[in-house]
């Protein structure tokens, strides 16, 4: 039996961030995790502005980003029109290689526990975790980071409400220009024309060794049209996005799209001693929002950085102390941020009445004001500015 001060459940982005920043603070940690390294699947595929703030803060970006393509770049186009090649640096990456990279940053003194928890005892004093081979770990405090898995927390008795159902679905695919090497952008981000494509937005961005496309689309599980998208992906790509072509040319679809229905989910009856909930364990976001990923490292800086010395320098950690993260004012910002953005861009795709059609062009005018001011005040090669060299595959 060990005995550690914390035990991480779930070594995801959330888990992961955790051990690599009380690892590096000195607590004695063991992070739990079945898979040695993260599962390649589609999920987060960008770093963008809050999860670059949220990894910054803890000290570990520059690590983090080595492992994706940088560019600073993207077109943003509404109603099928360019309205701004927004200044803005992001790096494109799979979710298995952010999650390594994370991983990476976590010192030796951490013990990974290559397992999966089953059980837990939970107390103010000191928890008890039971893994798959029947072995315990004693802890102080127990992060469970266990993601979208609700197996473990169902076992202790937590439950969750679904929010939304299908709340929207995610499609990831390769591309490549046909007959050029690159488009004219570094990155595009194509919004929904019109309400009756049920189109969220359309994005390309560059990874390490490809070009990837995400469409985010509103629709029923059932729906034949994503049938007929993992036929035809080029075609109902155009058929959806009907001005798209202008700004892409024709492109390819290099390999079999994948589909991913999001469910909008939270977890009730959470409150015990010695346990806290952070990431997808907690709330998910909707993938449109792009901030599901950033919200769980928020979460783990904001447990690391503002909750666990205290907890850990008292007697016990009764749910009372737990519940100060929950109300922690910048992780609430964050929920609140993604959970919010996570229902009004359904809204803003979907409705079709006059106040948010009105609502539409008011972004479009907002994003065209800025693209124009972006344009007139970028630095001139004359003025000693020089023209940064496009992404090449
Ligand atoms: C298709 C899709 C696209 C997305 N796009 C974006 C995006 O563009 N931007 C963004 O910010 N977010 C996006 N998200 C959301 C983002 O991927 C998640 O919010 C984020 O990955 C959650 O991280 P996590 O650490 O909480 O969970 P995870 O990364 O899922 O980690 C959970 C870990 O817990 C482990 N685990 C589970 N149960 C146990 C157990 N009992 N014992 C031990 N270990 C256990 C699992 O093995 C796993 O490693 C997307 C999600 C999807 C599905």
């Amino acid at each position: 039996m060990h005995r550690y001060d914390v035990a991480i459940i779930g070594a995801g982005s959330a888990g992961s961030l955790a051990a690599a920043m009380l690892g590096r603070a000195g607590y004695s940690t063991c992070l739990v995790d079945p898979l040695a390294r993260a599962n390649p699947e589609f999920r987060a595929e960008k770093l963008e502005h809050a999860h670059i703030e949220a990894l910054s803060e803890a000290g570990f970006l520059d690590q983090v980003a080595q492992a994706g393509r940088r560019y600073d770049t993207i077109w943003v186009a509404r109603q099928g029109h360019l309205v701004e090649k927004r200044p803005s640096v992001e790096y494109g990456m799979d979710y298995a290689a952010m999650v390594d990279a994370m991983r990476d940053m976590v010192p030796d003194t951490v013990t990974f526990v290559n397992d999966k928890v089953v059980d837990a005892q939970l107390g103010e004093a000191g928890s008890s975790l039971v893994l798959g081979d029947n072995s315990t770990i004693e802890a102080r405090l127990v992060v469970a980071a266990t993601g979208l898995n609700a197996s473990l927390l169902t076992a202790l008795g937590i439950g969750r409400r679904t929010a939304a159902k299908c709340h929207s679905i995610s499609i990831g695919f390769d591309v490549k220009p046909v007959g050029r090497d690159r488009f004219d952008f570094d990155s595009l981000t194509y919004f929904g024309e019109h309400p009756r494509h049920r189109v969220a937005y359309f994005t390309i961005f560059p990874m390490p060794t490809r070009l990837r496309g995400n469409l985010f689309v509103y629709r029923d599980k059932g729906d034949p049209w994503l049938g007929r998208f993992r036929e035809d992906p080029v075609t109902l790509l155009h058929e959806c996005m009907p001005r798209l072509r202008r700004l892409t040319g024709e492109f390819e679809v290099l390999d079999m799209p994948k589909l991913r229905p999001v469910d909008l989910v939270n977890a009730v009856d959470y409150e015990r001693p010695g346990l806290v909930l952070i990431g997808d364990a907690w709330s998910t976001a909707d993938p449109v929002s792009g901030t599901g990923a950033s919200k769980a490292m928020v979460d783990a800086v904001r447990l690391c950085a503002d909750h666990v010395p205290g907890w850990l320098a008292a007697d016990s950690i009764p749910a009372a102390r737990i519940a100060e993260f929950y109300a922690n004012e910048r992780k609430r910002a964050s929920d609140a941020h993604s959970r919010s953005v996570s229902l009004n861009a359904r809204r803003l795709a979907l409705e079709t009445g006059p106040a948010w059609t009105a609502y539409r062009w008011l972004r479009f005018a907002g994003s065209r004001g800025r693209g124009l001011m972006t344009d007139l005040f970028k630095p001139k090669p004359s003025d000693g500015g020089a023209a940064r060299p496009q992404w090449q595959p």
